[in-house]
């Protein structure tokens, strides 16, 4: 029998972890699976690690990783999957709203030869109205930017060793791991599941750090933003180009003073654009400095 590392990145989670180390362990003894669960403590605030250390006493396959401050998830997933000594891996999150059944069918297909089974969403569960838009939007911008539909796509994952040797030898700081896995290739399935309400606690995501998110991502997986400015300045120029035929040919016929409505629109104009290419131009670079800096993605206080 092969060994199955769960991966379970926490943040401030102290109500749903004991209850989804509970769930997960009789659900996977009782369909023998060997297993070890991960969780990665990503700096809570409140007793999440505690519960941790409690798990643990109770079942030794309970591990723990405790990160020195809020690194996010994507760094708890990979700092879960270093830390993996199972023949496959899989990745879900905490709050149980990824459900436990349909990890045993994962790992079922992973047995018949699969290596990536992704967890793709069947509807999205109960989300705010507000909310809904913004990661509708975030998604088709994302998905434009990545060349890779993203709507539905979730971190619920299972991955084989060979996957996640892969991806753990990807140096990049900004790891975003729902692409990575993607992007690997190798054998890749996907499983459709019901997202499942979240019993306590609360969602992480306010509508601005999904924006930021966003942002980095897109930064991270597409130059698409840079060719804007390229286009931005293609069409100025073809502006120009009339413009200035116009211009010349009021000055030749004699009558050219006025226009000064003219002359403030296209500062603004231009203005506003230079300053915008700026910006994304700007953007990629803080992106360079940030990977040549060379950080850790995460530092890791304590583990168990
Ligand atoms: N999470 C994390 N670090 C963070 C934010 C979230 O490890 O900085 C974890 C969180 O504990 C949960 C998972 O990521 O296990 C998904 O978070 P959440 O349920 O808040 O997101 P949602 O389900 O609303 O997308
Ligand atoms: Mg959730």
């Amino acid at each position: 029998m092969s060994l199955l590392s769960v991966v379970i990145p926490s943040y401030n989670e102290e109500e749903m972890l004991p209850r989804a180390a509970q769930v997960l362990s009789e659900l996977l003894k009782k369909e023998n699976i060997p297993y070890e669960l991960i969780f990665v403590d990503d700096g809570s605030k409140d007793a999440s690690w505690q519960k941790i250390l409690d798990a643990n006493r109770e079942d030794a396959n309970v591990h723990g990783i405790h990160f020195s401050r809020n690194f996010g998830k994507e760094a708890a997933i990979f700092a879960g999957l270093a830390a993996a000594k199972g023949d496959c891996a899989a990745v879900m999150d905490c709050d149980l709203q990824h459900p436990p059944a349909t990890l045993t069918k994962m790992y079922r297909l992973w047995e018949q030869g699969y290596e990536v089974i992704e967890g793709v969403k069947r509807s999205r569960g109960r989300e705010s109205g507000s909310h809904r838009a913004a990661t509708g939007l975030f998604y088709r911008i994302m998905s434009k930017a990545i060349g890779i539909d993203m709507s539905r796509a979730s971190d619920f994952k299972l991955l084989d060793r060979r996957a996640v040797d892969s991806l753990l030898d990807m140096p990049e700081h900004s790891a975003f791991f729902r692409a990575m896995s993607f992007w690997i290739g190798f054998k890749q399935i996907q499983v459709e599941y019901d997202v499942m309400e979240r019993e306590a606690g609360e969602s992480k995501w306010s509508t601005r750090s999904l924006i930021r998110y966003a942002f980095n991502n897109i930064a991270g997986y597409s130059t698409l933003p840079l060719q804007l400015v390229t286009g931005a300045g293609v069409v100025v120029f073809l502006l120009a180009v009339i413009l200035g035929i116009q211009t010349l040919a009021r000055y030749f016929s004699g009558h050219a003073v006025e226009g000064f409505t003219t002359v403030i629109l296209l500062i603004l104009m231009i203005g506003s654009i230079i300053m915008i290419s700026l910006g994304i131009t700007g953007y990629y670079i803080a992106r360079i400095y940030e990977e040549v800096k060379r950080r850790p993605r995460y530092i890791i206080s304590r583990t168990v």
